[in-house]
């Protein structure tokens, strides 16, 4: 039986925190505790587990922002800091955390590292990544959450064996590349390919690596067609990602593979993009209603994959 996975990149503020100030959209940090409260609702409305992959730091309550003994390079954490300081509704949001751990569906609440650094970055030294991992694990224990599920930052995979030795199990590899749109690709290519393909995006394979983690790869980003393309394309074909998602959704429900959607909180920042997410949440709601289909956490995949029943890659 087939199955779909949902995973979030639950960041707030954290999500930009690198980048120059006039460079950070605003607008989406601004919305992205409305954007998160709202994805929870929908979730619940529609029976739907999905793995939350959170910025550690935002378990905390309270930060000077100085983190001494923390192996960042220099300035890592200047924006908690100075003139402009990140807002803390964006550093901190146990409250919304909880909102996970109450809910009457079974999240798995993962990590996304403790603040979002890119793990196959210069910078990341072996000890910055072991201590991303051991604040992370320590801010959830904190909370009463235990960590399992992982996902990079930026979806930049590495230091996988420093993971499994801190217990992750799992984590949301790379997009299979099959000549489809990914997140990063052109627009024009994007709208060609809406507007005339009619293809699924890849279903996925999990599989176990040479550290024993469960790799469980990306199908579709539900937010990577954006801007004026999507508005034209959605007033006269409907939402082109929507549409997408449905062709996963079916090819799933149609095969042992699994359609792994993603997105961010802080991707919904107007009803337009409440009403895809609900969109699709719905169909996979029908879908498993009337269809074989598995509705998934990356958790759920791992623990059900033994490693006699997978090939080592
Ligand atoms: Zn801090
Ligand atoms: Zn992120």
């Amino acid at each position: 039986m087939g199955a779909v996975v949902i995973s979030i990149d639950a960041e707030l503020g954290w999500g930009f925190h690198d980048y120059p100030a006039e460079e950070r959209p605003t607008d989406r940090i601004a919305r992205s505790r409305w954007g998160w409260q709202r994805l929870v609702e929908t979730l619940a409305e529609f029976r739907i587990p999905a793995t939350w992959a959170v910025v550690g730091h935002l378990f905390e309550r309270e930060c000077n922002g100085a983190h001494v003994g923390h192996p960042s390079p220099s300035g890592w954490f200047a924006h908690e800091r100075g003139d402009d300081p990140m807002d803390e509704r964006y550093r901190f949001a146990p409250e919304l955390i909880q909102r996970l751990v109450e809910s009457d569906v079974a999240h798995d609440i993962g990590s996304h590292t403790y603040s979002h650094v890119e793990l196959d970055a210069d910078y990341a030294t072996e000890a910055l990544a072991r201590a991303e991992c051991d604040r992370a694990t320590e801010a959830a224990a904190a909370a009463g959450v235990e960590l399992d599920s992982f996902v990079f930052p930026r979806n930049h995979v590495g230091h996988r064996e420093t993971l499994a030795k801190q217990g992750f199990s799992c984590y949301r590899g790379q997009q299979p590349d099959t000549g489809a749109d990914g997140p990063y690709s052109r627009p024009l290519r994007k709208l060609a390919r809406a507007t005339v393909v009619s293809d699924p995006p890849p279903l996925v394979e999990p599989h176990v690596d040479e550290y024993g983690l469960v790799n469980i790869p990306a199908s579709l980003y539900l937010f990577g067609f954006e801007g004026r393309a999507r508005r034209l394309l959605s007033a006269t074909l409907g939402d082109p990602i929507v549409r997408q998602a449905r062709l996963g959704i079916d090819a799933a429900a149609a095969s042992d593979g699994i359609c792994h959607l993603w997105l961010h909180p802080n991707n919904l920042t107007t009803e337009v993009d409440l009403a895809r997410v609900r969109a699709v949440c719905k169909y996979i709601d029908r879908v498993r209603e009337e269809r074989d289909l598995r509705v998934e956490t990356m958790q759920t995949v791992a623990s059900r994959i033994a490693p006699e029943d997978v090939s080592v890659v």
